[in-house]
This record gives C-alpha cells, sequence and structure tokens, in this order.
C-alpha cells in the first residue's frame, strides 16, 4: 500500500477495525516516511458480490444465473429482451451499492420480484412461486389475491382520475 501523499512503499499499520458484518477491514495507516495518515478499507476475500443460499452456501454472484431466472419468468410475455437487460442490471447495481460483499439469495428474489410487479403480472407470479418455493398452494394463492387485489386498486385509481 503506497503513501498516497509521496508514494512511498512503506506504509505502517496503526489501527485495524473490522465492520460488523465481518466482510470488510478498515485500517488506520501511516507513511515511514512523511507520516501521512490514511485509510484504507479492504476486503481481503469478497472483492467480488457473493450470495448466500437458502441452505447456507455462499457462491460467487452469477448476472447469467440472474438472467436466466427472469427469462423463465417472462417466457411467451409481452417482455422484451431490452427490459430484461434493464431489470439485471438495476438488480445487479442495487446489490452492488451495498456494503455487504454477501448477499441473500431472497434479497435477490425480493429485489427481482419488486420490479417484475411493474412490468408483468404474470412473470411475478411465475418468479414468486419459484423464488419463495411455496410449500402450501394456499400461500401461493394468498400471493395471488394480493396481485389481483392490486390490479382491482389500479383499475379503482385510473378510473376515478378520468
Ligand atoms: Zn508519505
Amino acid at each position: 500500500m503506497n503513501c498516497p501523499d509521496c508514494g512511498n512503499e512503506r506504509t505502517g499499520v496503526i489501527d485495524t477495525e473490522t465492520s460488523a458484518d465481518g466482510t470488510s477491514v478498515r485500517r488506520r495507516r501511516e507513511c515511514q516516511r512523511c507520516s501521512f495518515r490514511f485509510t484504507t478499507y479492504e476486503r481481503p476475500e469478497w472483492d467480488s458480490l457473493q450470495v448466500k443460499k437458502r441452505d447456507g452456501t455462499i457462491e460467487p454472484f452469477d448476472r447469467g444465473k440472474l438472467r436466466a431466472g427472469i427469462e423463465r419468468a417472462v417466457e411467451k410475455r409481452d417482455v422484451t429482451e431490452r427490459t430484461v437487460t434493464d431489470l439485471v442490471e438495476e438488480v445487479e447495481s442495487a446489490l452492488q451499492d451495498r456494503d455487504a460483499r454477501i448477499v441473500s439469495s431472497s434479497l435477490i428474489g425480493e429485489l427481482v420480484s419488486e420490479r417484475l410487479q411493474q412490468v408483468d403480472k404474470v412473470a411475478y407470479i411465475r418468479f414468486v412461486s419459484v423464488y419463495k418455493a411455496f410449500s402450501e398452494p394456499e400461500e401461493f394463492l394468498s400471493e395471488l389475491d394480493a396481485v389481483l387485489d392490486a390490479e382491482v386498486d389500479d383499475f379503482e385509481a385510473s378510473n376515478n382520475s378520468l
């Protein structure tokens, strides 16, 4: 770690602090030549986004997998490639913006489904039925009811505005 002030290669660590979630290390450093002090945030192992799956295993974030999941949901629906690409990018940048380098697969599911709900209701239902892995048909039906209720509200709202 070179000194940002004078470029000297020899800097010493004067304080080390690990973030609460354990995914980054904050270090106070001091240049051994000019005594300039600076802070570094290091992510020694998690420089790329990791996904924690339902079973607890952690794997690198895979954009292709995310896209495949969305494509399955929008199959034969009136949703363009462009929309799918935008959705993937939006979700990925929302994940990258977070401080944590490990995100849960259920968080990704939430981010996708809330966007998909605006895009296509059928695709949304298909998607949540996969990611929430409903164990009971009742759970699926209550999700479906919630979507249909929202549609009725939309309809009424648009009628009222006329
Ligand atoms: Zn220096």
